[in-house]
């Protein structure tokens, strides 16, 4: 393997003037959920052999052309990532790299009592947490295999104790399936302190059965929030900040949601995705992706790689969400096979 040090003469910027400092790596493709969001039990799933996911040493040496090129966050997703075998020692060597000012991990939090510690010690920062419903009935239907709402509960509270917070949780909401509990679910997470970020329900992938009746939008959660638990806007940390965020005005505790439906934000877009056998997507919505791995598995170099991410990078064009819009307009149907959700992650 050549590894010679990647030219930082200037950061890619892309057609629409957005920069990447953004990167999530989806580390595996299988899940241990169903949910009928992402991966609906009724269909039939083949994954990846493991010789086709893309090794540790593979995604620390793209991460680290990333740093190389501007990004300076990564989050680790999937499917699931705490699936994947000894993804603490994966951790460790992405908090090594000089210029990463946040690891995160995206989780349904099923093993997180387990791995909470391991992941802490290896250098995770924070760990996100997908909950759906605090209800077991309702959760266990969501997540497509009647797995127990208690034990991902357990996995935040260790998760807070091993000091992976600020813990934010993440809640996709579907109109007629959970929207009954979006106050319970601020209320629980609002008192432990953690931060949730409602999502409207999004039409990732070609397996959800989405349609628009099925979006609750940011606005009405916010606003069923707010009449329970008065908050106030809070100001974006950064341009690129997705979600809108509140803040409880008795406590404090921050709580947002992401408009990606009703309110796109295609415009501050810094995210690139890599899929776990190391395909690069410029969007969530993408039809196909650049294979890295074969460039990686030929003995290109650093500088090679570089450019291939670099011209990827500077030819996106990406607002599927702000296009979406005009397409429902003119009732144009979405014929393209979008990538599914838990091959490139959230
Ligand atoms: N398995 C992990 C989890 O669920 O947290 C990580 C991968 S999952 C694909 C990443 C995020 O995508 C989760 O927070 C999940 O709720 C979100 N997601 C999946 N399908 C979605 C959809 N149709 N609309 C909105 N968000 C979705
Ligand atoms: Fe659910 Fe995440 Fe698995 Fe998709 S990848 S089925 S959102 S747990
Ligand atoms: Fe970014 Fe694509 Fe989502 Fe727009 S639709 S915010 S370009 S990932």
């Amino acid at each position: 393997m050549t590894t010679s040090t990647p030219s930082s003469v200037s950061a890619p910027v892309d057609r629409l003037g957005r920069g990447v400092d953004d990167l999530r790596i989806s580390v595996i493709d299988r899940c241990n959920f169903r949910c009928t969001f992402c991966m609906p039990a009724d269909q039939k799933y083949t994954f990846l052999p493991k010789a086709e996911l893309l090794t540790f040493e593979e995604i620390e040496r793209l991460a680290r052309i990333f740093v190389e090129l501007g990004v300076h966050k990564l989050r680790l997703t999937g499917g699931e990532p705490l699936l994947r075998r000894d993804i603490e020692h994966l951790v460790e060597k992405l908090a090594r790299i000089d210029g990463v000012k946040d690891l995160a991990l995206t989780t349904n939090g099923f093993l997180l009592n387990d791995k909470a510690k391991a992941l802490s010690d290896a250098g995770l920062d924070r760990v996100t947490v997908s909950v759906e419903s605090l209800d077991a009935a309702t959760f266990g239907k969501i997540n497509g295999l009647g797995h127990s709402i208690d034990t991902v509960l357990e996995g935040i509270d260790a998760a807070a104790n091993a000091g992976l917070g600020p813990i934010k949780i993440n809640t996709v909401v579907m109109r007629g399936t959970n929207d009954d509990e979006v106050v319970d679910i601020a209320a629980y997470f609002k008192q432990r302190g953690h931060v949730v970020r409602f999502i409207e329900f999004m039409d990732v992938g070609t397996l959800n059965a989405w349609a628009p009746d099925d979006v609750l939008s940011a606005e009405e959660i916010l606003n069923r929030i707010g009449a329970a638990m008065p908050m106030e806007p809070l100001e974006r940390h950064r341009s690129s900040d997705v979600a809108l965020r509140y803040r409880y005005l008795d406590d404090g505790v921050e709580v947002g949601a992401i408009a990606s439906i009703t309110r796109p934000f295609c415009g501050a877009c810094s995210r690139a995705r890599l899929s776990s056998e190391g395909g690069l997507y410029s969007c969530l919505f993408a039809t196909t992706g650049t294979d890295l791995r074969s460039l990686l598995r030929s003995g290109q170099s650093d500088r090679e790689i570089e450019t291939a991410i670099r011209s990827v990078w500077s030819q996106r064009s990406d607002r599927y969400s702000e296009e979406r819009s005009q397409r429902f307009a003119l009732g144009v149907i979405d014929s393209e096979p979008k990538i599914e959700m838990f091959r490139i992650g959230g």
